[in-house]
């Protein structure tokens, strides 16, 4: 909903291309790399150029967020009792529009109990 109200105002000229499409480098680099390639078009420039890219935020993680590669990584901090936050963004390579798609918890996993015998 956000979204579309925001592409609207985008080809209104409310919102200048530039400011909408100012996706940082790394970001972009990460679509380009490891990002998953969607079926529908770029909202803006109607190429088929968007890939979703997934970075994860939490404890002794990078500030800028580790970059997830695979489904297989993120199950693996799923394992864990700390608590993590992965932000997908979908990212046009083609005219750099990026914006966030969702926002998932991972981590938090109960620590194990030892058993009495
Ligand atoms: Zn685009």
């Amino acid at each position: 909903m956000v979204r579309r109200a925001y592409i609207e105002r985008v080809r209104d000229g409310d919102v200048s291309l530039r400011e909408a499409c100012d996706a940082e480098r790394d970001l972009l680099r990460a679509a380009r790399h490891y990002g998953t390639l969607r079926r529908t078009p770029c909202p803006l420039c109607a190429k088929e150029s968007l890939r979703n890219v997934t970075y994860l935020f939490g404890p002794r993680l990078p500030k800028s967020g580790r970059c997830i590669t695979s489904s297989s990584e993120l199950r693996e901090f799923d394992r864990r009792t700390e608590h993590y936050t992965a932000y997908t963004v979908e990212v046009c390579t083609e005219c750099e529009w990026h914006h966030l798609l969702t926002a998932v918890p991972h981590g938090g996993a109960r620590p194990r109990v030892r058993r009495r015998a």
